[in-house]
């Protein structure tokens, strides 16, 4: 052991640099979050519980049943119930997602072409049984409402989720036409 390494020993100046180090922190700020008191905003466009998009005009889901989002969801927890009414069009009767078994990853969103589907920012959700955690149509409508009320909903549409049905119109008959005589 040589002189130095001695009387570090000695007089613990490694416990005494470990303390000062200790004590230094206790006079600077503190970084943590002091949750659920002190919350950041979530970041925007970010994936939290499902809602069903109510359209303003008929006050009913935008959703026209197509299946699309249950057929891109790869957990599977996306269930359609449709039927058909008296003048032949698609009902959607139940529309169902079990949330525990999502793994956020948008598909559903993205796979929409009417942009009926969205994960709103919240993320604090919670359930003591299953059922409390499967959401039924009523539930998720629910969600539009309230996380996603007035414009938010639109915004987080316009800017997180484009493109849309409307982005991919028929082409007028003429063109149509002109682009078949080419390929001939
Ligand atoms: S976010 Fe992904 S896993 Fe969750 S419901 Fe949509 S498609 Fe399915
Ligand atoms: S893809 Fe959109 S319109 Fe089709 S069933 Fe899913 S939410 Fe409804």
């Amino acid at each position: 052991m040589t002189a130095n390494e001695f009387i570090k020993k000695v007089f613990f100046i490694e416990i005494l640099k470990g303390l000062a180090l200790t004590l230094r922190h206790f006079f600077t700020p503190s970084v943590t979050r002091q949750y659920p008191t002190e919350k950041r905003e979530p970041f925007p466009g970010s994936r939290g519980l499902h809602a069903l998009v109510r359209d303003p005009e008929t006050g009913r889901e935008k959703c026209v049943g197509c299946g699309l989002c249950a057929a891109m969801c790869p957990s599977q927890c996306i269930h359609i119930y449709t039927s058909e009414d008296d003048d032949h069009k698609k009902v959607v009767d139940r529309y169902e997602v079990e949330v525990l078994r999502c793994v956020y990853c948008a598909f559903c969103v993205e796979a929409c072409p009417y942009g009926a589907i969205v994960l709103t920012d919240h993320f604090e959700y919670s359930g003591y049984s299953r059922e409390e955690l499967y959401y039924t149509k009523d539930r998720l409508l629910h969600n539009w409402d309230k996380y996603m009320a007035n414009s938010k909903g639109r915004e987080y549409l316009e800017k997180f989720w484009r493109p849309k049905s409307e982005d991919f119109g028929v082409p007028a008959a003429g063109h149509h036409q002109a682009e078949g005589k080419k390929a001939t």
